[in-house]
């Protein structure tokens, strides 16, 4: 038995059309001789509805109703999706997260998969059926309620599923033809990849390439998935799309691979605050217990035994983080002087492995946006990353000035 993974995202799913054609690709890899696990999203816009409904309601909600409620979009396409192959005489059904089931932890709104149990499906593989329709996003914790994966976590159900059924590939069907140099909505000279090294996608994701989840992409490492990301509008022939796949298999590429940016950025800055052994652990902690995903930090020089610290987060979550920070005030573990949230700035990141043996990369960064006259509040470096946070206004004329400067829209 060859089992295949295909995976539609929202825009691939948006409408019954969309999933009659969507149905029709997995049709055709059933006559190829396949027996098609088919993940879907919710329709395109569904879960931002949903997650607007929750943020209207309770601002500082209870996450596991927020992801009993988000979680729902993928109900609907799932079903729409079995019934629609049902009409074309192929044997379908779907599955929730929770018939699977698929476990995961409770870390709601960011569970992480912990099991995909196969029997059950394989049992009706065996049977005659032909495509087993699984809603993406979501699964059960062990105390038995809904938990979600995070935003795009759907690309993360199907990698799942392709190595828990060893799947012979898994593809990603979405609304562009492949992994490109950087989001194509940004600049016309984005070129589409045929290969990329799960390295440089894993930073391209966590970076804010949502093309595919982090997650997704670590999984498919892990378990050497072979992973492809393909459009779902246009016809393609089998070795089209992006393939990502290990360093090892990639013959040339540039020291930069791509240039990735987090648009919805926050720059919080605590001032005034005692410089003294623990200060970093008193502040981080209840950040991290409130589920603020700190990212960037900096601390400044010390001035006569206070510093500022600044750090970046998302900014859906600064009014969490000044909850935090105002508890932890009165519950005497920190002070401070102020707490100043600029929430006009976004990160805007180049990644490659070649900066592993190339130097002077960051300093050709910093000299690009120099010369556009952009100025850089944070900087963060790894080994195949530089990470900057720039003023959200100047995020277009970043990305395009940095991806001409590294000559992006030539292969190498
Ligand atoms: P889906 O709904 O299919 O999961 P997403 O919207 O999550 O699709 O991801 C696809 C989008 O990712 C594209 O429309 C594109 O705008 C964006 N994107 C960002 N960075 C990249 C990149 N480097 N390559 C391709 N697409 C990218
Ligand atoms: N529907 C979910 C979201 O919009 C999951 C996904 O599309 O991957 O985040
Ligand atoms: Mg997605």
């Amino acid at each position: 038995m060859s089992i295949l993974v295909m995976k539609f995202g929202g825009t691939s799913v948006a409408t019954l059309d969309r999933i009659r054609r969507a149905a029709k690709r997995v049709g055709r890899e059933v006559a190829n001789g396949h027996d098609v696990i088919v993940i879907v999203s919710a329709m395109a816009g569904e879960t931002n509805k949903l997650v607007g409904f929750v943020e209207e309601t309770s601002p500082l909600y209870d996450a596991r109703e927020y992801d009993a409620v988000v979680s729902s979009g993928e109900n609907v396409t799932a079903g729409l999706m079995a019934l629609t192959l049902q009409e074309m005489e192929i044997p379908a059904r779907s599955w929730q997260g929770w018939q699977v089931p698929l476990i995961t932890t409770s870390a709601h709104a960011a569970a992480r998969i912990e099991e995909i149990p196969t029997a059950n499906i394989l049992k009706k593989f065996g049977e005659g059926m032909k495509v087993a329709v699984i809603a993406g996003f979501q699964g059960i914790s062990p105390e038995g309620r809904i938990t979600t994966l995070g935003r795009g976590g759907s690309d993360t159900s199907a990698v799942a599923f392709a190595a828990a059924f060893e799947a012979v590939r898994c593809d990603i069907y979405t609304d562009v033809d492949g992994v490109y140099t950087t989001d194509p909505r940004i600049t016309s000279k984005a070129r589409k990849l045929d290969r990329i090294a799960f390295e440089e996608m894993l930073e391209l994701a966590s970076l804010g390439a949502k093309v595919l989840q982090t997650r997704s992409v670590e999984l498919a490492m892990r378990y050497n998935v072979k992973l492809r990301v393909l459009s779902s509008f246009e016809e393609m022939s089998d070795d089209a799309g992006t393939l990502v796949c290990a360093e090892e298999d990639i013959v040339e590429s540039n020291v930069v691979a791509g240039v990735a940016f987090s648009r919805d950025e926050a720059k919080m800055t605590l001032q005034g605050v005692a410089d003294r052994p623990g200060i970093a652990a008193a502040i981080f902690g209840p950040l991290a217990e409130a589920g603020v995903n700190v990212d960037m930090i900096v601390q400044n020089i010390s001035d006569g035994g206070t510093t500022d610290m600044t750090f970046s987060c998302p900014i859906n979550e600064v009014k969490r983080a000044e909850k935090a920070m105002a508890d932890a005030k009165a519950a005497g573990a920190i002070d401070f002087a102020g707490l100043v949230a600029d929430t006009n700035v976004c990160k805007v990141s180049i990644v490659g492995i070649g900066m592993r043996s190339h130097a002077g990369v960051a300093a050709k960064m910093f000299q690009t946006l120099r010369d556009e006259g952009i100025n850089i509040k944070v900087i963060t470096t790894s080994e195949i990353k530089v990470s900057v946070l720039i003023d959200r206004k100047y995020l277009e004329l970043a990305v395009q000035a940095l991806h001409d400067a590294f000559g992006l829209d030539r292969a190498a």
